[in-house]
């Protein structure tokens, strides 16, 4: 069986001095699981440099739709894979929602990541309308839809994962119950592939994530407001043995 994946999104959070504390804390453990921390962009270098000796890889969680250019703000995947990142979150449904990242701009970024080789993290969630309304499944269809259109195209479905992350378990601590974690990660593998790798998000703890990752359909872990506790951390990447 292929290793699970943990996951850290440190989303908006840290500080030079934080993110040296935890990474402090992490660099000299070893985890059967491969393991990934994506901080925010101007702390990528520090972390790249920090985590040199270790196996834990570092991530970012954006990255622009554009190849380099006149595109002001913007960080291309190039530069990513320039400084030393491994992977890339994308379509995070905070992005969604608060920078109107649409399906097709997901779709872009993605093609931008494997044409320079950066590992992707595709996210992908329903709201809680669209849970309540019985319209999960056909929401998280359509997000799969340009996704499946670029493996058609030739996308190797090892050189990305899908997260599954409900909006309403994101940051809330309530986590989708192992059911409709089961379920809905069978519902992506019956689009995408049965050996694709799906990971779960969404209020992701030390408690539950053994319970979480022993699912059969679960191949790893997106880990928000736990991976800045390098403790708790480390004891998710544990979990996932
Ligand atoms: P959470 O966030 O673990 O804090 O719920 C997960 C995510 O947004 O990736």
């Amino acid at each position: 069986m292929a290793r699970k994946h943990v996951v850290g999104n440190w989303k908006m959070n840290g500080s030079a001095a934080a993110i040296d504390e935890v990474l402090d804390a992490l660099q000299n453990q070893s985890f059967d699981a491969s393991v990934s921390v994506c901080v925010p962009y101007p702390y990528l270098g520090q972390a790249v440099a920090k985590l040199k000796k270790s196996a834990i890889r570092v991530g970012a969680q954006n990255v622009s739709e554009y190849g380099d250019g006149a595109y002001t703000g913007e960080v291309s995947a190039r530069m990513l894979k320039d400084i030393g990142c491994a992977e890339v979150i994308i379509g995070h449904s905070e992005r969604r929602r608060y920078f109107a990242e649409s399906d097709a701009a997901v779709a872009a970024k993605l093609a931008r990541l494997l044409e320079v080789g950066l590992f992707a993290v595709v996210c992908v969630g329903e709201t809680l309308a669209e849970r309540d309304g019985g319209r999960a499944e056909a929401a998280i269809e359509s997000q799969l839809a340009p996704l499946r259109a670029l493996m058609a195209r030739g996308a190797s479905p090892e050189r990305f994962c899908v997260a599954y992350e409900p909006i309403w378990a994101i940051g809330t601590g309530r986590a989708a119950s192992l059911d409709q974690i089961a379920s809905m990660h069978e519902l992506i593998k019956r689009h995408l592939g049965a050996s694709f790798s799906v990971l779960y998000g969404g209020s992701v703890k030390a408690g539950n994530a053994s319970a979480i990752l022993t699912l059969p359909a679960v191949d790893g872990v997106l880990v928000g407001g736990a991976s800045l506790d390098a403790q708790e951390f480390a004891d998710i990447c544990r979990a996932a043995a």
